[in-house]
Protein backbone atom coordinates (compact mmCIF):
# COMPACT_ATOMS: atom_id res chain seq x y z
CA UNK A 1 0.00 0.00 0.00
CA UNK A 2 1.49 3.54 -0.54
CA UNK A 3 1.83 5.72 1.75
CA UNK A 4 -0.22 9.82 1.48
CA UNK A 5 2.07 11.61 -0.91
CA UNK A 6 3.19 14.02 1.96
CA UNK A 7 4.40 11.07 3.74
CA UNK A 8 5.87 9.41 0.49
CA UNK A 9 7.50 12.61 0.06
CA UNK A 10 9.41 12.45 4.24
CA UNK A 11 10.22 8.75 3.54
CA UNK A 12 11.99 9.37 -0.15
CA UNK A 13 13.49 12.29 1.39
CA UNK A 14 14.79 9.98 4.70
CA UNK A 15 16.00 7.19 2.47
CA UNK A 16 18.36 9.47 0.73
CA UNK A 17 20.50 10.23 3.71
CA UNK A 18 23.66 7.57 4.32
CA UNK A 19 22.92 4.40 6.28
CA UNK A 20 19.23 4.96 6.30
CA UNK A 21 17.17 2.17 4.48
CA UNK A 22 13.52 1.81 4.10
CA UNK A 23 12.57 0.40 7.77
CA UNK A 24 14.55 3.15 9.33
CA UNK A 25 13.25 5.71 7.36
CA UNK A 26 10.04 4.44 7.87
CA UNK A 27 10.62 5.14 11.73
CA UNK A 28 11.81 8.35 11.56
CA UNK A 29 9.10 9.67 9.28
CA UNK A 30 6.12 8.21 11.65
CA UNK A 31 7.96 9.21 14.80
CA UNK A 32 7.83 12.88 13.32
CA UNK A 33 4.03 12.19 12.72
CA UNK A 34 3.45 11.31 15.98
CA UNK A 35 6.12 14.25 17.75
CA UNK A 36 4.37 17.81 18.07
CA UNK A 37 4.60 20.34 16.00
CA UNK A 38 7.03 22.88 17.51
CA UNK A 39 9.67 19.63 18.09
CA UNK A 40 8.84 18.17 14.24
CA UNK A 41 9.48 21.75 13.05
CA UNK A 42 12.80 22.36 15.30
CA UNK A 43 14.64 19.53 12.80
CA UNK A 44 13.30 21.51 9.80
CA UNK A 45 14.62 24.94 11.00
CA UNK A 46 17.96 23.31 12.10
CA UNK A 47 18.18 22.15 8.74
CA UNK A 48 17.53 25.12 7.07
CA UNK A 49 19.62 27.19 9.72
CA UNK A 50 23.22 25.00 8.93
CA UNK A 51 22.50 25.22 5.10
CA UNK A 52 22.01 29.15 5.13
CA UNK A 53 24.59 29.87 8.16
CA UNK A 54 27.42 27.76 7.31
CA UNK A 55 29.95 28.50 4.10
CA UNK A 56 33.96 27.32 4.27
CA UNK A 57 36.63 28.96 6.31
CA UNK A 58 38.57 30.89 4.50
CA UNK A 59 41.72 29.96 5.84
CA UNK A 60 41.51 26.36 6.28
CA UNK A 61 38.56 25.16 4.36
CA UNK A 62 36.72 23.39 7.45
CA UNK A 63 32.79 24.72 7.38
CA UNK A 64 32.75 28.10 9.34
CA UNK A 65 29.71 30.14 10.21
CA UNK A 66 31.92 33.45 9.78
CA UNK A 67 35.04 34.10 7.85
CA UNK A 68 36.65 31.90 9.69
CA UNK A 69 36.29 28.50 11.41
CA UNK A 70 36.13 28.04 15.65
CA UNK A 71 40.12 26.40 15.24
CA UNK A 72 41.37 29.34 13.07
CA UNK A 73 40.00 31.99 15.13
CA UNK A 74 41.72 30.57 18.53
CA UNK A 75 44.22 32.41 19.82
CA UNK A 76 45.08 29.21 21.40
CA UNK A 77 45.80 27.18 19.02
CA UNK A 78 49.47 26.64 17.07
CA UNK A 79 49.81 28.37 14.00
CA UNK A 80 53.30 26.35 13.21
CA UNK A 81 51.39 22.95 12.82
CA UNK A 82 49.13 22.15 9.81
CA UNK A 83 47.13 19.09 10.25
CA UNK A 84 45.97 18.06 6.18
CA UNK A 85 42.65 16.32 5.79
CA UNK A 86 40.48 15.33 3.14
CA UNK A 87 37.23 16.73 4.35
CA UNK A 88 35.60 18.61 6.86
CA UNK A 89 34.02 15.15 8.72
CA UNK A 90 37.88 14.49 9.23
CA UNK A 91 38.46 17.21 11.63
CA UNK A 92 36.12 16.36 15.04
CA UNK A 93 37.44 12.75 14.98
CA UNK A 94 41.25 14.26 15.48
CA UNK A 95 39.83 16.57 17.92
CA UNK A 96 38.24 14.36 20.14
CA UNK A 97 41.59 12.82 20.46
CA UNK A 98 43.23 16.21 22.24
CA UNK A 99 46.82 15.18 20.58
CA UNK A 100 46.73 18.27 17.51
CA UNK A 101 46.78 21.62 18.98
CA UNK A 102 47.90 22.88 15.98
CA UNK A 103 45.33 24.01 12.55
CA UNK A 104 43.87 22.35 9.73
CA UNK A 105 43.77 22.40 6.17
CA UNK A 106 40.69 20.39 4.15
CA UNK A 107 41.68 19.18 0.97
CA UNK A 108 38.14 18.53 0.07
CA UNK A 109 38.91 14.88 -1.24
CA UNK A 110 42.04 12.66 -2.24
CA UNK A 111 43.95 12.05 -5.20
CA UNK A 112 42.65 9.16 -7.70
CA UNK A 113 43.67 8.87 -11.05
CA UNK A 114 40.74 5.97 -11.18
CA UNK A 115 38.30 8.62 -10.82
CA UNK A 116 39.82 11.99 -12.53
CA UNK A 117 40.53 13.47 -9.31
CA UNK A 118 43.59 15.58 -10.09
CA UNK A 119 45.75 18.04 -7.88
CA UNK A 120 43.89 21.02 -9.14
CA UNK A 121 40.71 19.45 -8.21
CA UNK A 122 41.94 19.79 -4.55
CA UNK A 123 43.02 22.72 -2.66
CA UNK A 124 46.65 21.85 -2.84
CA UNK A 125 47.44 25.52 -4.44
CA UNK A 126 46.03 27.22 -1.32
CA UNK A 127 47.66 24.76 0.85
CA UNK A 128 51.10 26.22 -0.97
CA UNK A 129 49.87 29.76 -0.30
CA UNK A 130 49.54 29.12 3.12
CA UNK A 131 53.03 27.56 3.72
CA UNK A 132 54.54 30.54 2.31
CA UNK A 133 52.76 33.06 3.94
CA UNK A 134 52.50 31.39 7.40
CA UNK A 135 55.53 30.54 9.85
CA UNK A 136 54.53 26.62 9.73
CA UNK A 137 57.17 24.12 10.80
CA UNK A 138 55.17 21.21 10.50
CA UNK A 139 52.40 19.48 8.32
CA UNK A 140 50.75 16.52 9.13
CA UNK A 141 49.00 14.55 6.64
CA UNK A 142 46.26 12.71 8.27
CA UNK A 143 44.45 12.11 4.65
CA UNK A 144 42.53 8.68 5.00
CA UNK A 145 44.66 5.26 5.42
CA UNK A 146 43.71 3.89 1.39
CA UNK A 147 45.57 3.84 -1.77
CA UNK A 148 44.17 7.42 -2.23
CA UNK A 149 45.08 8.89 0.46
CA UNK A 150 48.72 7.55 1.14
CA UNK A 151 48.54 8.59 -2.96
CA UNK A 152 48.40 11.71 -1.75
CA UNK A 153 50.43 11.82 1.17
CA UNK A 154 52.97 10.78 -1.27
CA UNK A 155 52.37 13.94 -3.63
CA UNK A 156 52.21 16.12 -0.90
CA UNK A 157 55.04 15.59 0.85
CA UNK A 158 57.52 16.18 -2.12
CA UNK A 159 56.00 19.19 -2.74
CA UNK A 160 56.24 19.87 0.72
CA UNK A 161 59.69 18.47 2.40
CA UNK A 162 61.82 20.99 -0.55
CA UNK A 163 60.33 23.62 1.48
CA UNK A 164 62.20 22.62 4.48
CA UNK A 165 59.07 22.06 6.45
CA UNK A 166 59.06 18.72 8.74
CA UNK A 167 56.33 16.54 6.90
CA UNK A 168 54.34 13.83 9.14
CA UNK A 169 52.06 11.11 8.51
CA UNK A 170 50.31 9.00 11.55
CA UNK A 171 51.84 6.21 12.66
CA UNK A 172 50.50 2.86 11.21
CA UNK A 173 47.94 1.24 13.21
CA UNK A 174 45.04 3.02 12.08
CA UNK A 175 43.08 0.49 10.20
CA UNK A 176 43.67 0.56 6.59
CA UNK A 177 41.07 0.91 4.10
CA UNK A 178 39.57 2.34 6.38
CA UNK A 179 38.01 5.78 7.32
CA UNK A 180 39.63 8.68 9.44
CA UNK A 181 36.08 9.49 10.27
CA UNK A 182 35.34 6.05 11.73
CA UNK A 183 38.34 5.67 13.64
CA UNK A 184 37.97 5.00 17.61
CA UNK A 185 39.32 8.06 19.42
CA UNK A 186 42.22 6.08 21.22
CA UNK A 187 43.84 4.14 17.82
CA UNK A 188 43.69 7.79 16.54
CA UNK A 189 45.23 9.67 19.66
CA UNK A 190 48.03 6.84 19.55
CA UNK A 191 48.78 6.89 15.73
CA UNK A 192 48.48 10.98 15.82
CA UNK A 193 51.22 10.49 18.71
CA UNK A 194 53.40 8.24 17.13
CA UNK A 195 53.21 10.66 13.58
CA UNK A 196 56.76 9.58 11.84
CA UNK A 197 58.27 12.38 9.65
CA UNK A 198 58.37 11.38 6.00
ZN1 LIG B 1 39.65 27.45 9.51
Amino acid sequence: MQAAPSIQKLLDELERLPGVGPKSAQRMAYYLLNADKASALRLAEAITEVKEAVRFCSRCFNYAEGELCEICASSKRDQSAICVVEEPRDIPPIERTAVFAGVYHVLGGALSPMEGVGPDDLRVAELLKRLAAEDVTEVVLATNPNIEGETTAAYLARLIKPLGITVTRPASGLPVGGDLEFADEVTLGRALEARRPL
